[in-house]
């Protein structure tokens, strides 16, 4: 398997406050890595560190055989990392297609493509996107990422506030990636069933540090209710 992601002892800060004390993350090309966690663990900012939100303090970041570290976020993200982040939304005054279309990036998604995947998009094509509903609204942001051609895809707590039939339509997203293209995935949620369905492999964080990595399927319950209290 070919390395995508080493992510090495990590450390960040947010002022003097210390969020992350040595994350470690290894992704494989084409793997689902389920990031997870209890609240405040350091999911969101690990994600920050990798996509250079934040800058890292110690350790290694090395995405497709280059290190991140010092890199500004808009060079990493050429590199393909396609991040929809936690309570993202759409950009208003743009509609559907707009939006898509200002993300795009040489490759096989296209506009034709976003719109198979997440058909609601296609039918709402000429409409502002501040029109949409949340569902709809976090598709975009999805197709968006696409769009940019990632070789990475970062999912932020996509489903987050969702109603349940359209979260379902993401999670079957989300699996049609994995089995029709086979791109690599990062996901974290907080719904362990659909995580379970989908994931190749589990890391768990426990306050800023990895705890636990290993298959999903290694995934006991002994260590959910030890590690993510549920
Ligand atoms: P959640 O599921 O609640 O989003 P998380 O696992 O993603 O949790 P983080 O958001 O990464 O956790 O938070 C890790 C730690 O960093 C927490 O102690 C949190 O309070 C702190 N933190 C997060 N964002 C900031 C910020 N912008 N400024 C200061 N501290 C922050």
């Amino acid at each position: 398997m070919t390395p995508l992601l080493e992510m090495r002892g990590v450390t960040a800060f947010y002022g003097h406050s210390q969020a992350l004390f040595g994350v470690d993350l290894d992704m494989a090309e084409g793997e689902v890595v389920a990031l997870m966690g209890r609240n405040g663990m350091g999911k969101t900012t690990t994600i920050r560190a990798l996509t250079r939100l934040i800058p890292h303090r110690a350790g290694a970041i090395r995405f497709a055989g280059q290190t991140l570290d010092g890199m500004p976020a808009h060079r990493a993200a050429r590199l393909g990392l396609g991040l929809v982040p936690e309570g993202r939304r759409a950009f208003r005054g743009l509609t559907v297609t707009e939006n898509l279309i200002a993300a795009a990036r040489p490759g096989a998604w296209d506009l034709a493509r976003v719109h198979a995947l997440f058909p609601r998009l296609a039918e709402r094509a000429g409409q502002d996107a501040g029109s949409l509903s949340g569902g709809e609204q976090q598709m975009l942001v999805i197709g968006r990422a696409l769009m940019t051609n990632p070789r990475l895809l970062i999912l932020d707590e996509a489903t987050e506030g969702l109603a349940p039939l359209i979260r379902g339509e993401i999670w079957d997203a989300i699996r049609a990636l994995k089995s029709e293209t086979g791109l690599s995935i990062l996901v974290v949620d907080k719904s362990l069933k659909e995580l379970a369905r989908v994931a190749d492999r589990a890391v768990i964080l426990e306050k800023g540090r990895t705890a636990w990595a290993g298959p999903m399927a290694d995934m006991t319950q002994d260590l959910a209710d030890r590690y993510l209290g549920v």
